[in-house]
């Protein structure tokens, strides 16, 4: 008779879930279904519990993003409800980044807050989410002298003469 693969584990969470134990070599797997069991919560939990912890420090982020954006007297973007507290994460963790790789007291510091004060647009910051710092300062920028080409252009499209 072959010996099973898939055992039935019960989770220190309570919940039980089946696993198969292949890898592990036949006259294992009954005391390592048990080790896990008693070791580990099932996938469902850990992954909540990943979440809550992903949520927190998200939280936690924003948190330190709004005191940011006041310090540096940074304006409140535009979006979706769902994009604002994204964008403002990504506007602070990326000003961050540029600030620690031009240096914080550097003149171009002042030169990237004020090009950021321009973009107010959520999807803007989110589409830069993943710049490298030694790339912040052109990105953002370059970034604010499109902004003010676009609102010149929205301002002379609505311009009836
Ligand atoms: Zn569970």
């Amino acid at each position: 008779m072959a010996i099973a693969t898939r055992y039935k584990i019960k989770f220190t969470c309570g919940h039980t879930e089946i696993k198969d134990l292949g890898t592990t070599p036949p006259g294992k797997r009954v005391s390592k279904a048990r080790w896990m069991g008693d070791t580990y919560t099932c996938t469902t939990c850990f992954k909540a519990a990943d979440r809550k912890d992903l949520d927190k420090l998200n939280a936690d982020t924003l948190a330190d993003a709004e005191v940011f954006g006041q310090h540096h007297d940074l304006p409140d973007l535009e979006g979706s409800d769902k994009q604002l507290p994204w964008a403002t994460r990504v506007r602070y963790q990326l000003l961050t980044d540029g600030l620690d790789d031009i240096g914080h007291d550097s003149p171009e510091a002042q030169e990237l807050i004020t090009a950021a004060r321009t973009i107010t647009r959520c999807g803007w910051w989110i589409d830069y989410k993943d710049a490298d710092p030694d790339e912040v300062f052109e990105v953002v920028t370059t970034g604010a002298i499109k902004a003010k080409e676009q609102a010149q252009n929205h301002v002379a499209s609505e311009n009836p003469f």
